[in-house]
């Protein structure tokens, strides 16, 4: 249906020096030098406060505390179940461009106001520089409120068709019950989106941020509020994983899932769903978005510079911590070593450090786990035979979780590195024979567990169209002759399949489809 729709939220340059720089980075220093700060949860619109209290640090710069967060236990997520049942009835009875107001309030307060402290709380809570910040929880928050109010506008318009004495409708109810939402470290703007995405359908939400995620989720629960979303509409408890979803997915009223994070996590979560599928009123829905093995597979007609541009952006901006981060890459050995040249001269060229200085290209990962996960994958790869480090490799804890971007080659296309997914900065490249395309696009399919992202490169429209077929069901975002990370809301909805994944699109009209339960009337006259 013809709805208007917004146009994405520029992404700010934030040229040293200028205005909106100083501005954002004197928030950076405001929010750095505060007190401790002491996060509650959310529960009914009320703060909720515990003796549990867990510090926040800058990955970066650990020894420094940011504040603290309040850990609850069970009964703090039977209070938001309460609560977001409480909310429903008159949530869900609103019209349905009242909560649109709300949540496109969300985003004017967030394009103004907002927009230094949401960077700000990114750039400390999660390690991201000035325009990694950016992009995320300003930008790609902006754009999912936007076009999610856009799609929805879609979804109540799209009607069956009636006759003489006849009216034919569909009424797009929420589910019956609430919902929960589980969402990851990486993304601000997921973390967001998750939890708003079934609100504005009309559902109420128990959300469960990431523990390492709360300093930026906070923020997240003020815009909300001021933008006027309703008390117990969106929960936010900072609760263990497993004590919250042993709750949830016992619960008679538990409608719905919405996840994003690692694929073992989500497997786990849906089998728990199955064991109590008697336990439900409904059959619930389950959304999840999980992890990738994503590739870079070169033609022998590819521009070498282009595809090595695609490897050092797309493996190592975000510290290699996107979901859609380049992990693998297949090189036809005509243009191999130049590639690598190329890739070698790049990384080099990156300066690692701490977030507020912009020049900084690659921060740190997000915590001790991460580090100690991705510094092992190293040390497994300097142990091996059939593979070796060409650039990067080294690591330091001493300040903050630095780990180098690494390149690997090796000679085994089916290496540990080039199968598994290490979520960190370390990409593994292996040389494929160049008359060999069409085999090495099978090799890349048959070791693709996950299909999140992927990308061809090459200048032959015939091998492009062969590398697709074959390709098909390897990347819910295909790419070609473009690295395949940075998805952009409204441009190319984001998902996929296989171990990635229920691939129902974030920010899609797909995707909102599922946190509604349509009753079809009709009427006679
Ligand atoms: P994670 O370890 O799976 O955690 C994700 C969320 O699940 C967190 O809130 C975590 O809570 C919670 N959790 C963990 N175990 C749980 C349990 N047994 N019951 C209920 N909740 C549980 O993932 P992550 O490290 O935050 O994020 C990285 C992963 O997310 C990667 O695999 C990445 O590929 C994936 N990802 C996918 C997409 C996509 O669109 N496909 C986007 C972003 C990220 P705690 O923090 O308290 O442990």
């Amino acid at each position: 249906y013809n709805v208007p729709f917004p146009l994405n939220e520029p992404v700010n340059p934030y040229i040293p020096g200028d205005s909106a720089t100083e501005s954002l980075l004197a928030k950076y220093k405001e929010m750095y030098n505060q007190a401790p700060i002491d996060v509650p949860m959310y529960i009914g619109g009320k703060e909720v406060r515990t003796e549990d209290k867990r510090p926040m640090s800058p990955p970066h710069d650990h020894q420094k505390v940011l504040g603290h967060f309040n850990y609850g236990g069970a009964e703090h997520v039977h209070a938001a179940i309460d609560a977001a049942l409480a909310a429903k009835a008159e949530w869900s009875a609103l019209p349905w461009e009242h909560r649109a107001s709300i949540f496109l309030k969300a985003a004017d307060l967030l394009a103004g106001p907002f927009r230094d402290k949401m960077n700000a709380a990114t750039m400390l809570g999660q390690s991201k520089n000035v325009m990694q910040a950016e992009i995320d929880a300003a930008c790609e928050m902006i754009d999912f409120l936007k076009f999610n109010v856009a799609y929805m506008q879609q979804i109540y318009a799209e009607q069956p068709e009636s006759s003489d004495g006849v009216w034919n409708r569909l009424e797009y109810r929420p589910l019956e019950g609430f919902t929960f939402a589980i969402t990851p470290f990486n993304f601000t703007a997921i973390a967001a989106n998750l939890p708003a995405s079934m609100a504005m359908m009309g559902n109420t939400v128990v959300w469960k941020p990431a523990e390492s995620q709360v300093y930026s989720a906070q923020v997240i629960m003020e815009l909300f509020k001021e933008a006027g979303v309703p008390d117990g509409v969106i929960n936010m408890i900072t609760v263990d994983g497993p004590v919250a979803g042993d709750i949830v997915f016992k619960h008679r009223d538990f409608a719905g899932l919405h996840f994003t994070g690692s694929t073992g996590v989500f497997k786990h979560l849906w089998k728990e769903i199955g064991a109590n599928l008697e336990v439900y009123r409904t059959y619930p829905r389950i959304v999840g978005e999980t992890g990738g093995k994503d590739f870079v597979v070169a033609h022998r007609s590819a521009h070498p510079k282009q595809v090595a541009t695609a490897i050092s952006r797309g493996a190592f901006e975000f510290q290699g911590q996107k979901c859609s981060a380049a992990s693998r890459a297949y090189l036809p050995s005509n243009i191999a070593q130049e590639v690598l040249d190329y890739v070698v001269e790049d990384v080099n060229s990156f300066k690692m450090g701490s977030t507020e200085d912009p020049s900084n290209f690659i921060n740190a990962v997000i915590d001790e786990k991460a580090f100690d996960k991705i510094a092992g994958y190293i040390d497994f790869i300097n142990n091996a035979d059939d593979a070796k480090v060409l650039a990067g490799g080294k690591y330091d804890k001493s300040k903050g979780y630095f780990i180098e971007p690494t390149v690997v080659v090796t000679e085994n296309p089916k290496f540990k590195t080039m199968c598994e997914e290490i979520f960190g900065p370390v990409i593994t490249i292996y040389v494929y024979d160049e008359n060999k395309f069409e085999e090495t696009c099978h090799l890349v399919d048959e070791t693709s567990d996950y299909a999140l992202t992927g990308c061809i490169f090459s200048q032959d429209r015939y091998a492009i169209n062969t590398g697709m077929k074959i390709l098909e069901n390897a990347a819910g975002n295909f790419y070609i002759n473009d690295k395949p990370t940075g998805a952009v809301v409204g441009q190319q909805p984001f998902g996929g399949a296989r171990g990635s994944g229920t691939n129902d699109k974030a920010g899609s009209y797909l995707n909102l489809l599922r946190w509604v339960s349509p009753r079809t009337i009709k009427e006679t006259f």
